[in-house]
């Protein structure tokens, strides 16, 4: 499964930022993730406790941002959300663009924990 190895690269890395940060808990990883990622954040989520176990991850929430995808159409000159990912057309005059500004994210935007610091 494509989203399990995903889980398990999110999981390292808030892992190694929460080592280096000196906490023994993740309460939550905040996850950017685009509409054209060709993620599935159900089967993301599943992997995501699957990775989790015997980590500082273990027990936390992974919360996943939809980041729309969003094309820039040469007729209009601006950009605009894309009303389906099934076509890459200008929702506005219908121009095809495969100009793509965002929506291919698959990003860490933060790591939360509380304050405490770990016990030496
Ligand atoms: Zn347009």
């Amino acid at each position: 499964m494509h989203e399990l190895s995903i889980a398990y690269n999110i999981v390292q890395i808030a892992d190694d930022a929460a080592r280096d940060a000196g906490v023994d808990h993740v309460d939550a990883v905040h996850l950017r993730l685009g509409q054209l990622s060709g993620v599935v954040s159900e089967a993301l989520w599943f992997g995501y406790d699957i990775a989790a176990r015997g980590t500082r991850l273990e027990g936390s929430r992974l919360e996943i941002e939809d980041v729309p995808a969003v094309i820039f159409c040469s007729q209009c000159r601006t950009e605009h959300a894309l009303e389906s990912i099934q076509q890459f057309c200008c929702p506005v005059c219908g121009t095809p663009s495969m100009d793509i500004r965002s929506g291919r994210e698959l990003e860490i935007a933060y790591v939360e924990y509380s304050d405490e610091p770990a016990h030496p």
